[in-house]
């Protein structure tokens, strides 16, 4: 990474003997001590404030001689009258023990959160505790005021900073520390980042967290960050410091289970990050199946395919393959999956406590087996079958990834089934809604849909007129009168029957009252309608009934109407209406058409 002239002069500009306190902003000291072959370079800062100074992470037993040698450098230890403790680590307060008895001033205190102090209460100390948050986070000094900023879980629950307005320099304590081999109190350029990499990963518990922590210090003008571990970060490089570690993955420790290679974890994470991505950005099936596949092959190019089995709404077995692009197709699965699948998931566990087993195929190939567990029945409702190319080293990488890739596999297959019998029950709601109960033909709901269209059609093209017809039992009250309720209901049936024959595919057949039924004829002129009315007339009129509807004769009549163009639904039934009125009035049984149609 290059050197800006601006980071070189700037490292340039702070003298290098840390044998000496070193003064990295007015007034204000590096006390720390380097410790040979110690990670953790404990640095400890003193503000000298006059009779408000303030000594910042005093430090360990191991690094306290020194530092206090150093502050004696530039003024009395025993003057001091803060020391700030930005969290409880050995490495930052252990050396109060050392001092605690030596301190005179009655107005010294500890400066810390609640929580540090609950814990260090513990060590006895006499020094009082002075807490941050009871004091607006705010210490105003002689010359000037500290702030301190609040970085919860970073990496302790009451973790802060503390930031001195008038310099611009933030201490950060664990924030920006940084695991070094040697020395170097400034970090010299860009490349140091690696170095504060592998702190922030292990220490640091998540991604989230650690941006919440850097916003809060980004509300102030920081110009250096002074950090418990690792190197000072100079001006020039404060932005791009805090903008990266904003891109890091943190709490890596949490995937980890015998090892802790932080580079193979960090891979992990990404592959995670990838994948709960895939399953947010696609909403298709197929689309998040690939993708998962194709991010698992990125790591494990021995993968050769992977397959989805799992138990449908009517208990069939559902396959998805990638070879019919993950569609669902019910089929007969191989022993393997058939023995456990619907199988109570607490004796898989029994026999296979790390969660998976891997088989050898009849093809000779080598695939493991993830079930899919269902919380609530506690059994297998699915599975996946990741077959490999040769037989795996199911290394802590692999177990990994699988265990990783198994949650969101599972969630997205019961998506899909979930998708799949809402669509069904739609389409089972939409027929109930459209079909009469009791005579199978379309309802009024589906009538105004469907004559919608006619209408549309019509006023597109004026041949394309269309009929209605509206029948009514004659005298049905005297027939549920004479053969009960049921006896009419099945005259109702009957003639339902006559006209659903009579009326070709494209009618619209309607049960459209209690015992009146509308036929719209979906072409052809009055002549059509007419002699379709006829017809069913007729045939109702021939029918024939047993049981208790014995030597019954039922007779209709018809009133029809030709759509004009333009015309609305309302006024068309009303003139079909009006006609079949007349076809009551002129004697039942019989067929009118309005006059004017
Ligand atoms: P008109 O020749 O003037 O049409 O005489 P009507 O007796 O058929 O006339 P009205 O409209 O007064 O009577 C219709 C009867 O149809 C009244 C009602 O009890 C009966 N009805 C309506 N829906 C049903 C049904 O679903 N089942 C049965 N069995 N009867 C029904
Ligand atoms: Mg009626
Ligand atoms: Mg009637």
């Amino acid at each position: 990474m290059p050197l800006t002239p601006d980071v070189r002069q700037s490292i340039d500009d702070l003298p290098h003997d840390p044998g000496k306190a070193i003064e990295i902003g007015p007034r204000i000291w590096w006390v720390g001590c380097h410790l040979d072959g110690d990670a953790f370079q404990c640095h400890a800062y003193l503000i000298e404030d006059g009779d408000q100074s303030v000594l910042i992470d005093p430090g360990s037993p191991l690094t306290f001689a020194e530092t206090r040698r150093k502050i004696e450098s530039i003024l009395p230890f025993a003057s001091i009258r803060y020391f700030i403790c930005h969290h409880p680590d050995p490495d930052i307060v252990s050396a109060i023990s050392l001092f605690d008895h030596e301190v005179t001033r009655p107005d010294a205190c500890i400066v810390t959160h609640w929580r540090a102090a609950a814990l260090l209460k513990h060590y006895g100390w006499k020094i009082p505790f002075w807490l941050v948050e009871r004091n607006h986070w705010t210490l105003q000094l002689e010359s000037r005021s500290l702030k301190f900023v609040f970085t919860p879980y970073l990496h302790f629950p009451g973790a802060f900073c503390s930031f001195d307005e008038s310099s611009g320099i933030l201490f950060s304590s664990d924030l920006f520390g940084g695991f070094t081999d040697g020395f170097n109190l400034v970090a010299s350029d860009e490349g140091y980042f690696e170095a504060l990499r592998p702190f922030h990963e292990h220490y640091l518990p998540s991604r989230e967290i650690l941006q919440h922590g850097l916003l809060a210090i980004q509300r102030h003008p920081v110009r250096m960050i002074a950090p418990q571990h690792g190197s000072i970060i100079p001006e020039p490089l404060v932005g791009f410091m805090t903008e990266k570690l904003k891109t890091l993955d943190c709490g890596l420790l949490a995937s980890a289970r015998d090892d802790v290679d932080v580079l193979r974890l960090s891979r992990l994470n990404q592959v995670l990050r990838d994948i709960a991505q895939a399953v947010i950005l696609y909403r298709d099936l197929s689309d998040i199946l690939s993708a998962i596949l194709a991010i698992m092959r990125r790591i494990l190019p021995e993968i050769r395919g992977i397959e989805l089995w799992a138990i449908g709404s009517d208990g069939e077995r559902l396959r998805f393959s990638e070879l019919s692009h993950f569609r669902p197709t019910v089929a007969h699965p191989p022993a393997q999956v058939d023995r456990l699948l619907g199988r109570e998931a607490a004796q898989w566990d029994n026999l296979h406590p790390e969660g998976y087993t891997l088989f050898e195929t009849d093809a000779g190939t080598h695939a493991l087996i993830v079930p899919f567990r269902d919380e609530r029945s506690g059994k297998v409702r699915g599975m996946a079958i990741i077959d490999f190319t040769c037989k795996p080293d199911l290394t802590v990488e692999i177990e990994a990834i699988v265990r990783q890739a198994t949650q969101p596999l599972q969630i997205t297959i019961e998506r899909e089934l979930l998708y799949q019998s809402l669509e069904r029950d739609r389409k089972r709601y939409y027929q109930q809604s459209i079909r009469d109960a009791l005579t199978g033909l379309f309802t009024r709901l589906y009538m105004d849909d469907a004559t919608e269209r006619l209408i549309a059609m019509h006023a597109r093209n004026p041949d394309a007129s269309f009929g209605l017809a509206i029948f009514d039992i004659d005298h049905f009250k005297s027939i549920n009168d004479r053969c009960g309720h049921l006896g009419g209901d099945e005259v109702l049936r009957r003639i339902a029957e006559v006209i659903a024959s009579e009326s070709r595919v494209v009618d619209i057949p309607v049960r459209f009252g209690g015992e009146e039924f509308a036929v719209f004829l979906a072409s052809g002129g009055p002549d059509e309608a007419l002699a379709f009315a006829e017809r069913v007339r007729q045939a109702v009129g021939r029918l024939q009934f047993e049981g208790r509807l014995d030597g019954t004769r039922v007779t209709i009549s018809a009133g029809l109407a030709q759509h004009r163009p333009g015309e609305a639904l309302d006024s068309l039934i009303e003139r079909a209406d009006y006609a079949l009125y007349r076809a009551k009035r002129e004697g039942r049984d019989r067929t009118i058409t309005a006059t004017d149609s």
